[in-house]
Formats: structure tokens, sequence, C-alpha cells
């Protein structure tokens, strides 16, 4: 099987899985227990928090251990809301290509009596700097823009966004759940108040991320129990995960030029050869984009079928779109692109990983040329394109 899904989970890490395995059996202590197996798995902890910290240029008591991205975020956000509507501020600014964790978090907002305002991202998908600027106003509490987009790889303007926050004095979350590790980042040369990150995203375990909290900024827990996590997060803490993700991440900050240089130039052969397929486009700006991500439209085809067909030929890939969680809404990340919902159905993400090699790459190529060819063939709306019945979306 060629793995071209690293955007939705990668595969973990050997290191990260022996670290996990000596977790659990040398410190299976609770690490809020006074005696020694307790006190050997705080070490574990707090050495874990020390590395994570290291990797954001941060320190260890800004980090939080969560249940993944998806909690990051939520905790984020509503203690941002919680803590703004005190002072009156109940304006939240975000972008109209956020991972669902963010966006359906801000929805429940709104519910409550939030206002929203999510910018647009141009064809480009890289939200300006200076809408971020126009939007911000006395009563905004939050601002959340993420690193990195998980369906078309742009990289957004974070550390220009971080400066105007911090000049306007307005709290600034980023989700960097697909930028971490793969990305230098650094909270204080960024101006980043909240960060998201997720341990399963950069070949560390499931269930397992983290929440980095600038120290003079107040923060709510979002699990209410026991004082773990300095009350800001209660419950036992998952050390074996928490272990594992650290070692994950060191490991990736480790090889990150390495990594990114060839998995750019990986990723430079892939755009290329299906850019080579008639009526396709790339999605999303080339450049600056993750070293891994490749995202195409293709004209007269449904995405759902081009997946399947490629699993036939031993390639893992993605439709980018929330059509494979049930749901027949073209993903929102590519309608707010400007792509047209008949285009926006026929989408396919391959997101690579530090072990693609150039021969999987021209076997995706050569696969993905066959497939879209098949499907055309027996596509009514392509016979139309091509007979001039309809017009073409994609030149
Ligand atoms: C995967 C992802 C999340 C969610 O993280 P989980 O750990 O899977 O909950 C949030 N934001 C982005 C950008 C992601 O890619």
């Amino acid at each position: 099987m060629i793995y071209m899904d690293n955007a939705a989970t990668t595969r973990t890490s050997p290191t990260a899985m022996r670290v996990m395995m000596e977790c659990m059996e040398q410190f299976w202590g609770n690490p809020s227990s006074l005696h020694t197996p307790g006190q050997k798995a705080a070490e574990v902890l707090e050495q874990a928090r020390a590395d994570v910290a290291a990797a954001l240029h941060a320190q260890p008591r800004e980090i939080i251990f969560t249940a993944g991205g998806t909690e990051a975020d939520n905790q984020a956000i509503q203690s941002a809301a919680r803590l703004g509507r005190k002072k009156r501020k109940t304006h939240l600014i975000s972008t109209a290509i956020e991972h669902h964790a963010v966006l359906h978090t801000l929805k429940r907002l709104e519910q409550e009596g939030f206002e929203v305002t999510l910018l647009p991202v141009g064809e480009q998908g890289i939200v300006r700097v200076e809408d971020v600027a126009a939007a911000i106003r006395e009563d905004t509490a939050l601002v959340s823009v993420m690193f990195a987009n998980n369906e078309i790889g742009t990289i957004q303007p974070i550390a220009e966004i971080g400066k105007l926050c911090r000049e306007k004095k307005v709290p600034f979350h980023v989700d960097a759940v697909q930028a971490v590790g793969q990305l230098p980042i650094d909270v204080n040369a960024m101006c980043i108040d909240m960060l998201s990150l997720s341990g399963h995203k950069f070949h560390g375990p499931r269930g397992c991320g983290a929440l980095y909290v600038r120290r003079t900024l107040p923060i709510q827990p979002y699990i209410e129990g026991g004082a773990q996590e300095r009350g800001k997060r209660a419950g036992t803490e998952n050390l074996p995960a928490i272990a594992g993700m650290a070692a994950a991440l060191k490991e990736s900050c480790a090889n990150m030029e390495a990594n990114s240089a060839k998995m750019s130039a990986m990723r430079d052969r892939l755009i290329d050869g299906i850019a080579q397929i008639p009526h396709s486009a790339l999605n999303g700006a080339r450049s600056p984009r993750l070293p891994g991500n490749v995202n195409f439209c293709f004209e007269g085809i449904e995405g759902e079928s081009l997946l399947l067909l490629l699993d036939d030929k031993e390639i893992a890939a993605s439709s980018g779109s929330a059509c494979t969680s049930g749901s027949l809404d073209p993903s929102h990340v590519l309608l707010a692109i400007g792509r047209p919902h008949e285009v926006a159905h026929g989408s396919l993400r391959l997101t690579l990983g530090p072990e693609t090699t150039e021969e999987q790459v021209d076997e995706t190529i050569q696969a993905v040329k066959e497939v879209v060819e098949y499907l055309r063939g027996m596509s009514p709306v392509w016979k139309e394109l091509q007979e001039g019945v309809r017009s073409y979306v994609i030149q």
C-alpha cells in the first residue's frame, strides 16, 4: 500500500512506540501520587512537557496536555470567549477554512450570543493580514487562525497576524496541528498566545495533544475535575501517550529540515505529474504550502469513486472533502477558495510523509491518470463538457 493520507493521520514512529511501551512497563504510577512510583511517573511527565515546550520555544509551564487537537482547539476558544465575555468582549475572528474543531466551536458560541467573523481566504487559500486588521474591533475577544490548512496545505501569515494582535492587545490562537513537526515554530517570535497541536499528525499516538498558553494569558479549564495540569485540565494524565508524543515531536523536529527538503521535492514532482491531466487544477497556492500536501480538482468526476479506485490500486488517498464523513456537502475549504460545487466534488488530497519515495510518487501519478481517464469515460458530465453542451470550469 502506498500511504498518501498523512494529513489524516501518520504512522506511529517506532521510537514513539518504544517509549510508550517503556512507559507502561516502568512508569505506570499516577503522576499525582506522592510515593516513588508516582514521582517517577511525574518525572517522565515533566520531561515530556519540557520537550514539547522546547519544540515551540515555549516554557514547560505553558504546556497543557489534552486528549488531542480537537480538545485543545475547544479549550482555547471556549476559554477566550468566556474570559472575553466578562469584559463585555463578545466578538470572535477566525477564517473560513479552519478545521471543524474550530468552526463548530465558534458556531456553538454564536448560538450563545457571540458574534463571529469568518475571514475569506481568496483563491490562493491564504488570509490577508489587512483583512484581519480591518476585522478587529474594541470588543474582539479572540483571533484564531490556523497555521497550515489540513486540506489544501496553504500556510498562513502567522507571524504578521501575531504582531498585529499583539499591537491591538487581542489574544491570538493558532491551530498548528498540521504545522507542528513540519514547520519551524517560535511562539515568542510569532507572538502566538495559544497554540494547539496533536500527536498523531507527527507520528505520535492518537488521542493525545497539547495546548500552549502564554504564561501571562489566563486560561479556563474545559474538562473539570482534579488539579492535574495546574488545574487547567483535569483527569489523570495519559502518560504513555504523552511520553510517546513528546518523543515523536523531538524526532520530527530533529529531522525537520531534511524531511522538509525531501518531501517538498516529492510534492513538486507529484504536482507536476498530476497537472498534466487536462482540466485539472491544484487547489490553493503552490507556495507557501506544507511540504507534503497535494490537492487537486478534476473536472467531470466524483471524488469518492476516485478514492475507491485508487484504493483498489493500493493507494490510500483522501478526497479532502466532507463527503467521506457521511455528508454530501462539498468541502468548505474548496468552496472558500472559490471552487464551484460540481468541481469541489471531484477533489483529491494526497499527503506525503518522510518515507514517501520517488517510485511511489511516479506510481501514484500513473494511477491517478488512469483512474481519472476511466471515470471520465463513463461520466455523463464529462461527455457534455466534451460536446460543448456544458462549459469547463477548469480550463
Ligand atoms: C487533525 C486536526 C485537528 C484535530 O486533531 P485531533 O487530534 O485529531 O483531534 C485539528 N485541526 C487540524 C488542522 C487538524 O488537521
